[in-house]
């Protein structure tokens, strides 16, 4: 990409809100660059049933989804890159983008749609054996425990919904949670408890991921119990599972903003009604900005409301001067490049 070439849009990410972000703005006519990131159509990409997006009624995979939204999104002219960003400068006007694959971008107005990552649940063992039997993702790892015993970290939907969808798969899927009530909503409580393979550790956390072999003469480790805690009576045990599958929220993607945008005390991007960041010209949408709703149709809409209000930026670009604009905020003016 040539340094001189300036996007009208550029969206940093590839999710529900992304794509929509991308849609909506090549339906304006702005020939969008949408940059993917790591972990292409995000975390719906790893879901395995997606049941609530509205106008499939028979529901459908995340990968599907995720697919449906990039062929949209293409078909009115928007352009995806599969580049990471490493770095912004949103302090000159146009802003930069710079990216791991070397590459230098500069546009009139970006959104950022860079979602949330699976929380760590940062005991031992669980770093050393992923991919050995901790995991984050039943879509991705569950076919590997035909038959097996499973634990499932968490009590939020996800740790419902994943813990259901392995036992598919697995003979046991034992839910264990932090409290003795669940957070997920009641319909995915009603259908776990009408499942025979789902059972519970209430009020009990995970200690340390334990595992048989890699001991260094070529068996590769396997996760074999869990040391749990039983926080109503503070005694430890340990719980033998062959695969743990950890499902304990979220961290906002907001590193590389850090400095660059108003961040709050979570880490996420801070951002008013209309999905206006702190910097003029620089928007936000989806999980970056949202720890309330987080579902794929919410991150979908506000992807299409910030990509209208980035519309609406470049119209006032057209009669006016960013200097302009960021007077206007009362703000210090960027450094025209
Ligand atoms: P979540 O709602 O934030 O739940 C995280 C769960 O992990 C909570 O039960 C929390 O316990 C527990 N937890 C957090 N830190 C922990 C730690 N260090 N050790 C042990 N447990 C810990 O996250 P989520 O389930 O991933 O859901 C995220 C969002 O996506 C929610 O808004 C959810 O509604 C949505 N979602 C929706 C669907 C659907 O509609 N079908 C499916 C999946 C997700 P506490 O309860 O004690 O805080």
């Amino acid at each position: 990409m040539s340094e001189n070439t300036v996007e009208k849009v550029i969206i940093i990410g590839s999710g529900p809100a992304g794509y929509t972000a991308a849609l909506y703005t090549a339906r304006g006519n702005l020939h969008p660059l949408l940059l993917t990131g790591n972990e292409i159509g995000g975390q719906v990409a790893i879901t395995n049933e997606v049941e609530n997006y509205p106008g499939f009624p028979e529901g459908l995979t995340g990968p599907e989804l995720v697919e449906k939204f990039q062929q949209q999104a293409e078909k009115f002219g928007a352009r995806i890159e599969y580049d990471w960003v490493s770095e912004v400068d949103f302090e000159q006007h146009p802003f930069v983008i710079r990216t791991s694959g070397g590459n230098e971008y500069r546009a009139e107005t970006v959104i950022v749609t860079t979602g949330a990552t699976p929380r760590r649940l940062g005991v031992p063992g669980e770093e050393e054996y992923t991919g050995f039997g901790v995991s984050y993702c039943a879509t991705c790892d569950g076919f590997f425990f035909r038959g097996k015993d499973l634990v499932v970290v968490g009590g939020g939907d996800s740790a419902l919904e994943e813990g259901m969808f392995l036992t598919k798969f697995a003979s046991k899927v034992t839910i264990v949670h932090r409290r003795d009530e669940l957070r997920a909503s009641k319909i995915l409580q009603n259908r776990a408890a009408k499942n025979p393979k789902v059972e519970y550790k209430w009020s009990h956390v995970v200690e340390r991921i334990n595992a048989s072999g890699g001991n260094g003469n070529g068996t590769p480790p396997k996760v074999s119990s869990v040391t749990l805690e039983d926080l109503k009576t503070g005694e430890s045990y340990d719980f033998p599972v062959d695969g743990v599958f950890v499902y304990v929220g979220h961290i906002p993607n907001s590193q590389i903003f850090h400095g660059k945008l108003e961040i709050d005390e979570a880490g996420y991007v801070v951002t008013d009604r209309r999905y206006h960041t702190s910097v003029p010209g620089v928007f936000a949408a989806g999980e970056i900005q949202d720890q309330v709703f987080r579902q794929v149709v919410t991150s979908a809409g506000q992807g299409a409301a910030a990509a209208m209000e980035a519309e609406k930026f470049l119209a006032d670009l057209e009669d006016s001067t960013y200097q302009a604009i960021l007077a206007e905020h009362g703000r210090t003016a960027a450094v025209a490049a």
